[in-house]
This record gives C-alpha cells, sequence and structure tokens, in this order.
C-alpha cells in the first residue's frame, strides 16, 4: 500500500480550509490502493487558521500539522511540508481550492506509469486579473531565455513527486527558494497535465502585486546570472566605442587643432556612462544581496508547534 503525502501551505485561510479539508478528504478516501496523510503548514497565520488545523487533527490521526513562528513564505512553508514529509509520494496543494484536488487520482495513474513526477498545467488564467496575466506571461517568455531551467507558463506547485524527487528537492537547501526553478533543476521525467482556472473558493488572495513583483526578481536572479552577463557586455561595448572615439578626438586634435566647445557631446557622454555604471552596480548588488542572504545560513522556517513527533 503506498502512501501519499498531501501537503498544503496556509496562511490565513480560515474561510475555506474547513471546505478544503472536507472536499479533498471525501475525494482521497476514495482512492484505492493508496494511504492519504495530510501535512498542513500553517505560515504563521493571524485568523483562525492554526485551531482549525488542530481540530482537524485531533479528529483524525492521518491529519499532521506544522505551526511556524511568524509569516515566512508560502515557498518556506512547501519546504518544511516536504522536509517532514515521509510518505512514497508528496503532492503539493493550495489550501483555496484552486488546484482540484480530483486530479489527484490522474496524477497517481501517471507515476504508476513510470514518471517521477506529475505537474498540473493551468491551461488558462481565466479570472486573473489582466495585467497579472500579462506580465506573468511576459516574466515566463523572459526568464525561459535567459535561464537554463525550463519553467513553463502555467506550471505552479501543484504538482506530485516521488520520494526520489522530493528528497532531490528537500537537498536543495537555499534559503532562497524559487520552487518553479528547482523543480525544473533537478531533472526526473515529468508528466504534464493540464487543468482550468478555478477561482478561489474563498478568502482572498495571499499575493499583492508588490509580492509577485519581488518573487518575479528573485526567480530571475535565482536561476540565471544573466543580468550579470548583460552589464559586462554594456561595459564591453561602452569601452570599445570610447576607444574609437578617443582615436578619433587626438586625430582631430593633431591636425586640425583643439576646439573648445563641445558642452552637449561631453555631457551627454558622461550621463550616459555614469547611468550604466549605476545600472551595472545595482544588478550585482542584487546577487551580492543574494549571496549575504545565503552565508547567513538561517533556518528556513521556524516551528512553533505541530503533531509531528520527530520533524525536523
Ligand atoms: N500561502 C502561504 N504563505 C504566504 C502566501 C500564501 O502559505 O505567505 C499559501 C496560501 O495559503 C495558499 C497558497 O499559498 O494555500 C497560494 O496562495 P494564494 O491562493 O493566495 O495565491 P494565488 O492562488 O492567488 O496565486
Ligand atoms: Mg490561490
Amino acid at each position: 500500500m503506498k502512501r501519499v503525502d498531501i501537503i498544503v501551505p496556509c496562511f490565513n485561510e480560515g474561510d475555506v480550509i474547513e471546505l478544503f479539508f472536507n472536499k479533498t478528504n471525501g475525494i482521497v478516501s476514495k482512492i484505492e490502493g493508496c494511504r492519504f496523510e495530510f501535512i498542513f503548514v500553517d505560515d504563521g497565520s493571524s485568523d483562525d487558521t492554526a485551531v482549525k488545523l488542530k481540530k482537524f487533527s485531533d479528529m483524525h490521526d492521518y491529519v499532521k500539522y506544522i505551526s511556524f513562528s511568524r509569516n515566512f513564505g508560502k515557498e518556506a512553508a512547501m519546504y518544511a511540508g516536504l522536509k517532514n514529509s515521509t510518505g512514497d509520494y508528496c503532492v503539493i496543494l493550495d489550501s483555496d481550492l484552486q488546484h482540484p484536488p480530483e486530479l489527484i487520482e490522474d496524477m497517481l495513474k501517471k507515476i504508476d506509469e513510470g514518471y517521477d513526477c506529475c505537474a498540473a498545467n493551468r491551461a488558462t488564467r481565466k479570472g486573473d486579473p489582466f495585467l497579472r496575466t500579462f506580465l506573468t506571461r511576459r516574466f515566463y517568455r523572459f526568464i525561459n531565455k535567459i535561464s537554463e531551467v525550463n519553467m513553463p507558463d502555467g506550471a505552479g506547485d501543484f504538482r506530485m513527486m516521488s520520494r526520489k524527487m522530493v528528497n532531490a528537492v528537500v537537498a536543495m537547501s537555499e534559503v532562497q527558494r524559487f520552487s518553479k526553478g528547482i523543480f525544473s533543476w533537478v531533472g526526473f521525467n515529468t508528466a504534464w497535465i493540464d487543468f482550468e482556472n478555478v477561482e478561489r473558493a474563498a478568502g482572498n488572495t495571499k499575493w499583492s502585486f508588490w509580492k509577485l513583483f519581488m518573487y518575479a526578481l528573485d526567480g530571475i536572479t535565482a536561476f540565471s546570472t544573466a543580468p550579470l552577463k548583460l552589464a559586462s557586455i554594456l561595459g564591453s561595448i561602452i569601452s570599445l566605442s570610447s576607444f574609437v572615439y578617443g582615436i578619433w578626438v587626438v586625430f582631430k586634435t593633431v591636425f586640425y587643432g583643439a576646439d573648445v566647445p563641445g558642452y552637449a557631446s561631453t555631457i551627454i557622454l558622461i550621463l550616459f556612462i555614469g547611468g550604466i555604471i549605476i545600472l551595472s552596480l545595482g544588478i550585482l548588488g542584487e546577487y551580492v544581496a543574494k549571496i549575504y542572504m545565503e552565508v547567513k545560513r538561517r533556518p528556513i522556517y521556524i516551528i512553533k508547534d505541530t503533531n509531528i513527533e520527530k520533524y525536523e
């Protein structure tokens, strides 16, 4: 009998968590040949999410929960869930029913066929705000161009993984996590299944525009050093042109004498080169900041309360 862990990150999901649990539990309890266990990760919620999770775990021995000491973000919550899982397979589900639990059975079938991972691909972004859809599309096109890992647009965190793959993901203990990149980076055969976008069952999205934007920047710097190369390339182009221009200025001065006017060209060059230098420093700064945060080796999450006996 295979054991499957359902990992659910929750942040202020008091409005929807009961609905989620009843529906998902109802669906998975009908699947034969597998034993399901829930691992809820309460990501420092300030509402009654933790109380409700505790209630589920009192009622059912197959419900585990981990409560963080504060909000560490969805990445940290998923990591904690995967790290504390012991099942043969793990599936990560959002707690707002935007990831249809009906797909779990299809995912199991794919894994039985021999895949190490079965990921759900959101075929449409119907119902999402237009600007968010537009920018997300641009982001994926951009990041796929500049980084080695391939991250399909529409691929979320909703996926089932074999123990082998989960171990590989957990072994990547970087503090600044970008799971979509990590899932792709570790490799393994991945099967894809499409699903239609569904709206949140209740409550509100936990991602503000700003939070999402910062997440996108993190994704770029975590999986690509192309911006650094861009700085070097720009620097080389400018140095080369300055050299050619310098020769021309010397040549002109020697043969035609010096002329004092030239304020416009001087100021433009100074401003332009100054701008490029600051931009390059900024890009460099982004990576230095990443290194700084990474070398501190701070824990990715801190557990306040859990019913998992031997947790890590
Ligand atoms: N989430 C979390 N920590 C956070 C933000 C979100 O654990 O800091 C969880 C949230 O409870 C939900 C999932 O991540 O289960 C996806 O979040 P949400 O539905 O708000 O994002 P969206 O679907 O709008 O992208
Ligand atoms: Mg959602």
